[in-house]
């Protein structure tokens, strides 16, 4: 068996027949841990529980039991994911040693399914960042140019799949960070509608942004571990009651016929390469029956901006509970209350981490409240607007990821400001709550992957898949 190159459904015809799911995942531990020296894509790899989960599946297959529909699968987990009682850091120095007490609401599904939790994969601290290299524990390497960067914030969960080393796997996203490394990583990766699935369990860095969301080699897998995970969830108030459709379903649906709407505003600062790629991508969507039409989103101009508010004032508030008392490591310099808190937070948090804590405390402070914040929250309406108005006329935009492929370590980090534009196509989406996804879209002559992005109405993932099914279908731009 070639665990790099299995799918769900290449699973299910192999299990029980040509190997039991205790070998693939022994199989699978074996390879994630001997390619870890690569990318550093895992930050712990979780081999008692995936065995005993492996276990469990070959010995309901023994009773003729259905072992449900990701048995055996390999799956890794973003590390601001919880896991109860392994260890989850967020990528932090700060929570280098905390040890959930509970799963997040994901995770539990995924497992209910028969899904093998193999490690948790490495990710920018508390998902902030586009390069993966915000982590305390190293960056992560991109798997098909090693001096590349995999993306941020999800580039530990992205690397693994494209190296193979997991079938699936949980990312986050709150303005792009599963659209971005899957697009430089060359894989599937989405981000539902926001409340499609719960964020119990999710560590909260902008709540009003934040989602989990799937990352696969192929459409239809990340389908089938959406549809796993999504759903009402009791434990969090903003998950959606709606239903869940079968999304495998859509994947075969015909496509001829369905509107697209190609914003103008997203085009204009794309390298050629990435430009030529989304074109060709596009034409393989008319080729298949779809009518585009070129369309305005006027306010994607101002996304970047009122996203690096809204996400650091949340962010500022949502941080503000690591003060060395109930998760984090607490410092040693903690004589008096105040040194307790200013010490653990100084010696805890990175530089990035520290930016947004001030910027956003900065934007909430009296005086500059109205003049930042409620601007950004103004400009945040007109961007969903934009694309409720959008709606009106077409079925699904189709746009890039982002203006370029997976740049080299090293060549951002000192221009914050630069590495904020990696997200300026995918933020708008995450500021309107809408589902998107990046597809693979081709590579450059340098052999680089670029994603095509692929945005529908709220809850209607289903147009976006069905898209993305037939696209992949006909190759790509390939
Ligand atoms: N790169 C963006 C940021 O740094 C998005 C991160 C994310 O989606 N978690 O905030």
């Amino acid at each position: 068996m070639q665990v790099s190159s299995l799918t769900i459904d290449a699973v299910r015809r192999g299990l029980g027949r040509e190997f039991s799911a205790t070998e693939l995942a022994t199989e699978a531990l074996r390879f994630a841990e001997a390619e870890n020296a690569k990318t550093n894509a895992y930050l712990r790899f979780s081999p008692e529980r995936a065995l005993a989960a492996a276990k469990a599946v070959d010995e309901k297959l023994a009773r003729g039991v259905d072992p449900g529909p990701l048995a055996g699968v390999p799956v890794a987990i973003k590390d601001v994911i919880l896991t109860k009682g392994l260890t989850t850091t967020c990528g932090s120095r700060l929570l280098e040693h905390y040890v959930p007490p509970y799963d997040a609401t994901a995770v539990v599904r995924l497992e209910q399914a028969g899904g093998i939790l193999i490690g948790k994969t490495n990710c920018d601290e508390f998902a902030m960042g586009s390069s993966n290299e915000n982590s305390a524990f190293g960056p992560v390497r991109n798997p098909l140019a090693l001096d590349r960067v995999p993306g941020g914030s999800s580039g530990g969960s992205a690397a693994a799949v494209t190296q193979g080393t997991a079938v699936v796997a949980l990312g986050s996203d709150t303005g792009g960070s599963i659209r971005q490394p899957a697009s430089f990583c060359g894989v599937v990766g989405v981000t539902p509608t926001y409340g499609r699935v719960s964020r119990y369990g999710l560590t909260a860095f902008a709540s009003s942004l934040d989602h989990i969301g799937p990352f696969a080699r192929n459409v239809k897998d990340a389908a089938v571990l959406l549809e796993t995970i999504a759903g009402r969830d009791p434990c969090d108030a903003t998950s959606a009651d709606a239903p869940v459709p079968d999304y495998t379903v859509s994947i075969d649906g015909r496509v001829n016929g369905l509107k697209l709407g190609l914003p103008r505003e997203y085009l204009k600062d794309l390298t050629s390469e990435t430009g030529d790629l989304i074109a060709r991508g596009v034409a393989v969507l008319e080729k298949l029956g779809c009518e585009v039409h070129e369309i305005s989103l006027p306010a994607t101009d101002y996304a970047i901006a009122s996203y690096y508010i809204i996400a650091t004032a949340e962010a500022s508030s949502n941080l503000a509970r690591y003060d060395g008392v109930r998760y984090s490591t607490r410092s040693e310099h903690s004589e008096t209350l105040a040194d307790m808190y200013r010490y653990t937070r100084g010696e805890g948090f990175g530089a990035e981490c520290k930016r947004r804590i001030m910027l956003g405390t900065y934007v909430l402070s009296h005086g500059y409240y109205d003049a930042y914040y409620l601007k950004a929250q103004k400009v945040r309406a007109l961007i969903a607007r934009g694309f409720t108005e959008a709606f009106r006329s077409v079925d699904a935009i189709v746009a890039p990821v982002s203006p370029f492929p997976a740049f080299r370590l090293g060549e951002k980090v000192e221009d914050p400001l630069a590495m904020y534009l990696s997200d300026i196509y995918t933020i708008t989406g995450s500021l309107a709550g809408i589902p998107c996804m990046s597809v693979p879209c081709g590579r450059t002559a340098e052999g680089l992957p670029v994603g095509m992005q692929i945005l529908t109405k709220h809850f209607d993932e289903s147009t976006m898949f069905r898209l993305a099914g037939a696209f992949e279908k006909a190759g790509g731009a390939d």
